[in-house]
């Protein structure tokens, strides 16, 4: 019998592309191939690519020269975000066979034949307005958490961001698609349901040009909240403007949907918002943290903002700092500034010296931290839900509150993937939360 063909995957950047990987590679399984590890020898590569990542293409060639060092022979294709915007450089690196654009690569075995390599990389781009439409996919990060993907693209323009060149207009899974997929993923034994997309608050466009279909956010998260067999569901990243009051206080009744929010700020400063063409001013942003607040004050929320954004000025930081530090939130994903090409950003005046973006990305971080551990003290002494993760680390398991405080107890494997009734107690010296088990399996 003939051997299967081996083929192995590199994901970088964000849940959606670990999602799209897994569809990719459950295509090429379809197809007969083997999945095995990146570091194993393979016949073929696949590389996910990113286009916010710092440094993308040196970390890409890194990640082809690590391939080529395991099987010098084997085949090397490049997909993702960044081989939509920038598939002649990738082409040109060293060893690469093939490049697909965002309307490809779910038709990579199409393009595979008997897996020689080319010559020289060989590119199947599009224009992006060509990606309308919609491939629905789910990844597990672990044994205990899947990323279901909802919704691709996006149809705003904030001026800094390559996303919408990449990955092309806002447009979503039918309302039935979700739920097959939600209900595939529980039936695999999966506890948690993380919503991924590029901009889930907008839920609700159709494929090829922006119909609406009959189905909004809230109406997602309504029916999710039915879909027996997933005990938690997470909705992840929402725009500030998208996330309506309905749908926070859906959230505070629901059976599955956990207090846990991440809104993305980007600036505490106006005039910097607008610059950016963010769709809402500070003052939206207080309005939903104190909804949050007042209808879950156990609730976290996490924030994205950016430094170092052109004609961010001393004053406008320290406005953002304060704001921040004022807030009710529980941590922070801090983003240094980089110029991307083709975007508006890039061309204005003000940039903002890199040692300065650094300092102001240092603080933030700091204040991450204080946010953090101020969020995990109010919580000690609070009865949650853990759901045990599966790994060993360093004779503990980690787990997740419904609230997002991270927890750690001797490790026991029997523990993984369960649910558990505990108290918060005592937070260890690396940050995690020790804790009292209240009940057996809930
Ligand atoms: S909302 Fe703005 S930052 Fe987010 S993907 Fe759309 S254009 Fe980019």
């Amino acid at each position: 019998m003939e051997n299967k063909k081996k083929v192995a995957f590199y994901t970088l950047g964000c849940k959606l592309n670990f999602s799209e990987t897994s569809t990719i590679a459950r295509n090429f399984q379809d197809e007969g191939f083997e999945r095995v590890d990146f570091e194993e020898v393979a016949d073929m590569y696949v590389i996910n690519t990113c286009s916010v990542t710092e440094n993308a293409d040196k970390q890409f060639k890194q990640i082809v020269k690590k391939a080529l060092k395991v099987n010098d022979k084997a085949f090397i294709a490049a997909v993702g975000c960044y081989a939509q915007l920038k598939p002649e450089e990738l082409a040109d690196v060293n060893g690469v066979d093939l490049v697909l654009g965002a309307t490809e690569k779910f038709k990579i075995i199409d393009y595979i034949n008997d897996l020689s390599k080319n010559d020289m990389g060989e590119v199947h781009s599009c224009e992006i307005e060509e990606a309308d439409f919609y491939v629905g996919s789910y990844s597990f990060g672990d044994r205990t958490r899947a990323f279901l993907k909802v919704q691709d693209g996006c149809d705003y323009k904030c001026t800094y961001c390559t996303i919408p060149l990449a990955r092309g207009i806002s447009r979503s899974d039918t309302m039935e698609g979700v739920l097959k997929n939600a209900s595939e993923i529980a039936a695999k034994g999966i506890k948690e349901i993380v919503l991924t997309g590029v901009n889930i608050g907008d839920y609700g466009k159709g494929e090829f040009g922006n119909k609406k279909h009959e189905h909004t956010f809230l109406d997602l998260v309504t029916e999710l909240d039915k879909v027996e067999g997933i005990e938690r569901l997470r909705i992840s990243s929402i725009e500030p403007n998208l996330l309506k009051n309905e749908t926070i206080e859906l959230v505070s009744k629901s059976r599955a949907f956990v207090p846990h929010f991440h809104i993305p700020l980007q600036s505490g400063n106006n005039e910097v918002l607008k610059k950016m063409k963010r769709r809402y001013m500070k003052e939206l942003y207080v309005d939903r943290v104190n909804k949050i607040r007042e209808v879950m004050p156990h609730a976290c929320i996490g924030v994205d903002v950016i430094v170092g954004f052109p004609g961010e000025t001393d004053e406008h930081f320290l406005e953002t700092y304060h704001f921040l530090n004022d807030l009710d939130i529980s941590y922070l994903h801090v983003f240094t500034y980089s110029e991307r090409d083709n975007t508006e950003a890039a061309e204005m005046d003000g940039v903002v010296p890199k040692n300065v973006r650094a300092k102001r990305s240092k603080m933030l971080r700091g204040l991450s931290v204080k946010k953090r551990r101020a969020f995990y003290e109010s919580q000690i002494g609070t009865n949650r839900t853990v759901l045990f993760e599966s790994e060993n680390k360093e004779g503990y398991i980690h787990g997740f509150t419904e609230n997002y405080v991270k927890v750690k107890t001797p490790w026991n494997p029997e523990l993984a993937n369960t649910l558990h009734e505990i108290k918060l107690s005592k937070i260890d010296d690396d940050g995690s939360v020790r804790l009292e088990f209240l009940s057996i399996e809930v």
